[in-house]
């Protein structure tokens, strides 16, 4: 048995009103609610959904991969900045049956800047920075992998900080031809070193640099469940460390200019999963 798939996706940088899309295929029309899915967010690259499994389901996959299920059926998915135009819901049902539902994802124009010159010549290879840079990396995963058991990925989310927004998710340089590689969140500058920014929602802290990181500077990450993390780069300093619980808008760190950093600002990324998403399309245009 086949049943349906509600849709409503926001267009949350124009502000546009909630739609509705009838992506799926049904054997039958269920009439009641509860054995459908129910859908919202931004289907677009580097955007999310948030949706209701129905109700008797026992596994529930996204593009054939398993996703975790809150105990009132609420899940989260997202979409990477390179995702492919299609998204697919399967759930099991306890009864032996399933409910199937297909979307579409729609692509992005992202920001490219072709540059007629060979890409600026990076660190040259050193052993010693290799081995430095994959512990790095390594505490980095390591930090992802462990999931809490924390709420902020229902909520909708804040701004951490108010500025001038100096660089855009998925923007990419391509010299002469080779593309190097996108930028993998959002940059704010808020004009110097030492602005303090806030949580921009629920989660725990997972991961606090007491040393620069070789890219990132002072490195903050924060785990808002579901397999959903902010990371914020080149902080000053942090006013939270690791295991800690933090409420949205509450006082987390300070701006700066650590590791690989022109000037100060704070660079947010959000992962899901291996999934880069764009913060823009979790909190709207910056203000003001
Ligand atoms: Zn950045």
């Amino acid at each position: 048995m086949q049943r349906r798939l509600f849709l409503a996706g926001g267009g949350a940088l124009a502000g546009l009103g909630l739609w509705r899309a009838r992506g799926w295929a049904a054997e039958r029309l269920g009439l009641d609610p509860s054995a459908d899915f129910a859908l919202t967010g931004q289907l677009t690259q580097g955007g999310w959904a948030r949706g209701k499994a129905p109700a008797d389901t026992r596994q529930l996959t996204f593009n054939g991969r398993q996703v975790r299920l809150a105990a009132d059926g609420a899940f989260l998915i997202a979409f990477d900045r390179d995702s492919g135009p299609r998204g697919e819901l399967l759930a099991e049902l306890r009864d032996g049956g399933s409910s199937r539902g297909g979307f579409a994802i729609s692509p992005r124009a992202w920001q490219i800047e072709r540059i007629p010159l060979g890409p600026r010549p990076g660190t040259p290879p050193n052993e010693e920075y290799a081995r430095r840079r994959a512990a790095e990396t390594a505490r980095i995963n390591a930090a992802r992998a462990i999931d809490h058991q924390v709420d902020g990925w229902r909520q909708k989310f804040i701004y951490p900080a108010f500025g001038r927004i100096s660089g855009r998710f998925g923007s990419q340089r391509i010299y002469n031809g080779t593309p190097g590689s996108y930028h993998s969140g959002m940059d704010i500058a808020t004009g110097s070193s030492g602005t303090p920014f806030v949580a921009p929602a629920d989660g725990v802290v997972i991961l606090a640099a007491a040393e620069s990181f070789s890219l990132e500077g002072r490195l903050l990450m924060i785990d808002h469940g579901m397999g959903l993390n902010s990371a914020f780069l080149h902080c000053s300093s942090h006013a939270v460390k690791e295991g800690d619980t933090v409420r949205q808008g509450q006082f987390i760190g300070r701006v700066g200019a650590t590791g690989r950093a022109t000037g100060p600002h704070l660079h947010w990324s959000i992962k899901w999963r291996e999934a880069r998403l764009d913060p823009l399309l979790f909190v709207g245009p910056m203000p003001g």
